[in-house]
């Protein structure tokens, strides 16, 4: 294991943020701390780096490849660092920004002008901005200049890459393409990675793991396909994606879908796992009716409400929607195909 947490609590005042976390991040993987805001992602990333100390505790550690780093400066963990706004040098050019960490060096492991130059040559031809050296921050749109921070940390050939919500600041189409070229960049690199989002998206698309965290403790960890496809909490399912919660009895092998609550078992169904007919097959579905339907985009999107009033939401493909092209006002009744249920009480 490159980073093992074990047992790692930290509290402000009388407020904790990490509870007991232990947690392995695997050699060369891309780990992504996902959760709300406040959940701990930060506070986390930050203990790892060594800019914030966890709660003096025996049975706590913090290792990097085997090997307690407590008490460890940061400059001794070799950490590269990236952060959501862009920690550029404003006055120094890219190529010296690139070079900062290199030129530092001091005695044995001083570098030549040469060796520089060359390292920051191929840093810059890594995130592709090879024309770019003589520009400075201000001059580069935001895009550029996290990938000018991203070559930056790497200049030191750190032994982790630690990122905390490295595209929040940029639009969303900029994210899109930022996200997609750092997994490619990670799998030329393959450097052991955390990075740190609030964007479930962002964390499916990009991470080899996800660590799910809620209130300072890990909800789930696992893989994208194990936390969407196999959430093990209520709150898991929702964060992951759009969900639907119903009410109703398990009968058998079946589920009842009811919308009066009463000593119902909550059901969580997510938007692509409902068919919607004109009749009431089996008398499994639920009556609701048309409230809008939004045809734009790959997928037809429609917003149910059931007798009570309560919102269903529901998303077909295109193809599967021609064949009866409901509209606003129909009544139409919603069964799910696939359902979750939880033993906690939960809401949404
Ligand atoms: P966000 O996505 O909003 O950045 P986060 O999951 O990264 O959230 P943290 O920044 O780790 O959350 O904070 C976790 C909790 O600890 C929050 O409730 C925050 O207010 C609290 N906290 C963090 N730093 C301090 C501090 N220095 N003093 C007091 N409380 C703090």
């Amino acid at each position: 294991m490159s980073i093992e947490i074990i047992n790692v609590t930290k509290t402000f005042g009388n407020f904790t943020a990490l509870n007991d976390i232990s947690l392995e991040i695997p050699d060369g993987k891309l780990v992504a701390l996902l959760g709300p805001s406040g959940s701990g992602k930060t506070t986390l990333l930050r203990i790892i780096a060594g800019l914030d100390v966890f709660d003096a505790n025996p049975k706590s550690d913090i290792r990097f490849k085997g090997r307690s780093v407590i008490g460890h400066r940061i400059a001794e963990r070799q950490v590269g660092f990236v952060f959501q706004h862009y920690a550029l040098f404003r006055h120094m050019s890219v190529f010296e920004n690139i070079a900062f960490g290199l030129r530092v060096r001091r005695g044995r492991n001083k570098f030549t002008r040469q060796q520089i130059k060359d390292r920051v040559m191929e840093l810059l031809h890594l995130i592709q901005l090879d024309t770019l050296e003589r520009r400075y921050p201000d001059q580069l749109s935001g895009g550029q200049r996290q990938r000018v921070a991203l070559a930056r940390a790497l200049a030191i050939e750190p032994q982790f890459l630690l990122l905390d919500e490295p595209f929040g600041a940029l639009d969303a189409k900029v994210r899109l393409n930022l996200r997609r070229w750092l997994r490619q960049l990670h799998d030329q690199i393959k450097l052991t990675s955390v990075f740190v989002t609030h964007d479930q998206e962002e964390a499916l698309e990009l991470a080899d793991e996800i660590v799910v965290l809620n209130q300072g403790r890990i909800e789930q960890e696992g893989t994208p396909d194990e936390v969407f496809h196999s959430p093990k909490s209520a709150f898991v399912m929702d964060f992951l994606g759009s969900v639907n919660l119903f009410h109703g009895r398990i009968e058998g092998a079946s589920v009842i879908f009811d919308s009066d609550i009463a000593g119902k078992k909550q059901i969580f169904v997510r938007p692509h796992e409902i068919d919607l007919l004109p009749v009431n097959p089996n008398g499994a579905g639920l009556s609701t009716t048309v409230r809008r339907v939004q045809l734009a985009g790959s997928i037809v999107k429609i917003e149910l409400l059931d007798k009570s009033k309560r919102e269903i939401f529901v998303e077909l493909s295109h193809e599967k929607y021609n064949v009866y092209r409901f509209s606003t006002g129909d009544t139409v009744f919603a069964v799910p195909q696939k359902s979750v249920v939880f033993e906690e009480d939960y809401s949404i």
